[in-house]
Parts: C-alpha cells; structure tokens; sequence
C-alpha cells in the first residue's frame, strides 16, 4: 500500500501555500462578508512563512527529516506569523499532526488519519467550536469522517485523501446557512447567514492540497 512520506507530505504544505496566494482575494472577500477581510492575508502570510521556513538551508535535509519535524516547524510558525484566530488554530492543527506521526518518516493511511485526526481535536481544544457553529470544523470533521470510511474500505492514503477532498467543497457550501456561534463572524449573528465560513474555505484548499500531493506518488 502506498504511504505518505516526508517528501510527500512536504509537498502538501508547498501546495497550499500554493492554493491559498492564488484563492488570497476570494478568501479575504469571504471574510470580508462577515468577518474583518483578513483571512487571506493572515493565511497567506502563514503558509509563506512555512514554505520560507522549509527553504531555509539551515532546516535539516529532507531526505532524513521525520514528518513530526517538519509539522511542528510549521505549527511553531503559523502561530508566530499569523495574527487573528486561524494562525493559532492552523498552527495547532499542525503541531498535533507533528506530534501524532512522531519520529518517522512515513505515514500509512491509518497513520496519516490518525494524524489528521490528532489535528482536528487540537483544533476543537483550541477553539472549543462545535459542529454546526459555522467554522472550519464544519468541514474539517465530516472530510476525515470520509478519510476513515474510505480506509475502511482499504483505500490507501492517496485514496483516502481524495475521498476527503470530495467531500469538502459540498461542505464548504453547506456553511452558508448557518449562524456564526465562533469568532469574528458570531457577533453579526443572524446577519451571518447566506454567507460561507472562510476558514471551510481555506481547509478545503488543505484537504485538495494533501490529496493532490499524495495523487503524485
Ligand atoms: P480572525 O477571525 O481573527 O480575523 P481569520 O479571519 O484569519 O481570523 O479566520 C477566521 C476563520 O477562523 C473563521 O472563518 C473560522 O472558520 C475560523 N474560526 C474562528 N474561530 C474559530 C473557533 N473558535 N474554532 C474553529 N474555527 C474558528
Ligand atoms: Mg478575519
């Protein structure tokens, strides 16, 4: 069965990145809707600085870096570089990845969903959102339901990747009628609906990212 390596799960990171300048506009219009227009710009900023970070030559080679290494440099500098709610919650989100898939340098799709899931409840620690409260859980939560549902199955990473990337975007459009209970977005409360949550947006652009980049291998 296919596994995520570094390598793989690096260009994961660089693909976001990626995503996220070329979707800049779309996610600041996103919240400037119902937030304070600066979802593209705080997250642009993040992921440039974890592609800057990977490219510094004084990082280790990555040939012989473990996947928990390379995810906590990159929660240490989202939370760092990232001003508003998402840095600490992406930064979080990463952080726990790091810790979950440890001293190793290949993650099997069990091991990656454990991952991502580890990432998912940092996020729910962090921000103590529910389901429902028109954030990025709203996405995150059901797309690794699918991850796990696609492993059980016996898909491999790859597999299991795309089948959460499927699901995001009908995800994402699912926020729109919510009522913000979370963040910025919850003080316009009713006024919130009929617009989508920009952090569904960004973590649909994550979860295309890994898919696309486990696609590769
Ligand atoms: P800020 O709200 O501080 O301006 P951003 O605009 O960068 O930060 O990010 C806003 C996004 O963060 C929201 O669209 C939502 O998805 C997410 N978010 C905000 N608060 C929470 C929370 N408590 N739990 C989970 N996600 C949250
Ligand atoms: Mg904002």
């Amino acid at each position: 069965m296919a596994a995520a390596d570094t390598a793989h799960l690096t260009d994961w990171l660089r693909r976001f990145a990626s995503a996220v300048a070329e979707q800049e506009r779309h996610l600041t219009e996103l919240d400037q809707a119902i937030g304070d227009a600066d979802h593209g710009s705080n997250m642009r900023r993040g992921t440039a600085a974890v592609v800057a970070a990977l490219d510094d030559p004084a990082s280790a080679d990555l040939s012989s870096t473990s996947v928990g290494a390379v995810f906590t440099q990159t929660g240490m500098t989202l939370v760092k570089s990232v001003g508003g709610a998402s840095g600490p919650l992406y930064g979080t989100f990463m952080l726990r990845f790091g810790s979950s898939a440890g001293a190793t340098q290949e993650l099997d799709a069990a091991g990656l969903g454990a991952a991502l899931r580890a990432g998912l409840q940092g996020v729910v620690a962090r921000g103590k959102a529910e389901l429902g409260d028109k954030t990025m859980l709203d996405v995150l939560s059901p797309a690794l339901d699918a991850y796990d549902a696609a492993v059980v199955g016996g898909g491999d990473a790859a597999a299991a990747a795309a089948a959460a990337a499927d699901a995001a975007p009908g995800l994402r459009e699912a926020t729109a009628p919510l009522v913000a209970r979370k963040g910025r977005a919850s003080y316009l409360g009713e006024r919130s609906v009929g617009h989508v949550d920009p952090g569904s947006a960004s973590i649909t652009l994550l979860l295309q990212a890994l898919a696309d980049a486990l696609a590769q291998q």
